[in-house]
């Protein structure tokens, strides 16, 4: 049977009260039965980025958690919630990372188990077009039901993160690395995420936009209020109405422009609740990266790799916040960062820009930046 583009949108104050919210959100789709049958091995993927404090709006929020872990067990799901976060794939660090975000107590409180089974196999991708295969966290593929929780967030790489970007999460510690190492051109990665997405097949993908974060996202930008839960059985239907929301044209964001591309969303897909027109959000910031100053020359990418390169924004460590952790440089998947009397020091040859480092670095010191001949132009050519 084909899956339902609607996409459902509710608005939602408060995180302490979103239960109604979100079981509105998921009753206008056909209720949760819809979608959980009892007895099914349920597995709630929400976007823990890496250990942030739900205040700082980096990663789904632990009551949004709670509220869809209840839903699936009032239906008879045995429910796990399982992810896979930036770093390594190890039971310490998915320890850390869960309760940094609030995960333990969101589990508990619900009584739901958190996944701590670190094995992963590798899958075939016949139809992806561009990987043919990849590594998967074994809940994943053990799972009836996916529950997707995307966070309505910005993103430097990819402009925008949510519900097909939250699936990169499914695929375990250092193979994140080495896809943002192979597809290191931002087209090529978003393919790979639109291939992804359509092999893993959520069940049910439920977006956290009660508070967003804007500018230079995923995990160093600023909160912002959006006051929304959002719901599709479809993750690409429901990219294109979220990033529409916070302002984003389809064109601008790959994973939208290529998901139309291959006819996997309308290009209105049908909205239940509220009306998108009035939520856009104009002024939402966009991060640093996301001008892309030959987009706007109309010239093609491949004109000139030099200018591309010297144009392009480009991580840069703040010294003044630097704790010297050397997360960045264990991050870094082409290995450009080495540390040097205590601090990272950028090989920008080697630097493919894949902004893992500032998406990592716990203390928001690596910023993006844009080289002084982006910016002016930029201000003449806006
Ligand atoms: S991760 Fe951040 S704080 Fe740690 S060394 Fe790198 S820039 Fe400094
Ligand atoms: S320095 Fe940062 S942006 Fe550049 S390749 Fe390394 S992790 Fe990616």
């Amino acid at each position: 049977m084909e899956k339902s583009s609607s996409v459902s949108i509710v608005k939602c104050e408060r995180y302490s009260d979103c239960f109604k919210y979100v079981k509105e959100a998921v009753d206008m789709l056909g209720g949760i039965e819809k979608f959980v049958k009892k007895g099914d091995r349920v597995v709630i993927k929400p976007n823990l980025v890496s250990r942030k404090d739900p205040d700082e709006a980096a990663t789904t929020h632990p009551e949004i958690v709670k509220a869809v872990s209840r839903l699936a067990l009032d239906a008879g799901g045995i429910v796990t919630i399982a992810e896979s976060p930036g770093g390594p794939y190890s039971a310490a660090m998915l320890k850390s990372v869960y309760s940094g975000c609030g995960m333990d107590k969101a589990a508990e409180e619900a009584g739901v188990t958190l996944n701590y089974d670190t094995s992963f196999s590798d899958v075939q991708l016949p139809n992806g077009v561009t990987v043919k295969s990849l590594a998967v966290i074994d809940p994943i593929l053990n799972a009836d039901v996916i529950i997707s929780l995307p966070k309505l967030k910005t993103h430097a790489m990819t402009s925008y993160t949510g519900a097909v970007k939250n699936l990169f999460g499914v695929v375990p510690g250092t193979h994140k690395a080495e896809l943002h190492f192979r597809l290191n051109e931002r087209a090529a990665f978003c393919s790979m995420l639109v291939d992804l997405c359509e092999f893993v097949k959520p069940t049910l993908s439920i977006m956290d936009g009660v508070w967003g974060m804007e500018g230079n996202g995923p995990t160093a930008g600023h909160n912002r209020y959006i006051g929304l839960v959002m719901a599709s059985a479809n993750p690409f239907a429901l990219d294109l109405t979220a990033s529409r929301i916070i302002g984003y044209e389809p064109c601008e964001v790959d994973t939208v422009k290529q998901s139309l591309e291959r006819g996997l969303t309308p290009p209105e897909p049908e909205i239940l609740g509220e009306d998108v027109e009035k939520l856009i959000i104009k002024d939402f910031a966009k991060p640093e990266s996301h001008f892309n100053l030959l987009q706007l020359l109309s010239l093609p990418p491949s004109f000139n790799a030099a200018v591309t390169n010297a144009l392009a924004s480009r991580p840069s460590v703040n010294a003044d916040i630097c704790v010297g952790c050397g997360e960045c440089m264990r991050c870094c998947p082409p290995k450009a960062i080495t540390m040097k009397n205590g601090r990272p020091e950028i090989d920008r040859s080697k630097c493919i820009k894949c902004f893992c480092c500032q998406e990592l670095c716990p203390k928001k010191a690596m910023e993006i930046k844009r080289p002084l001949l982006n910016r002016l132009m930029l201000k003449i050519l806006k």
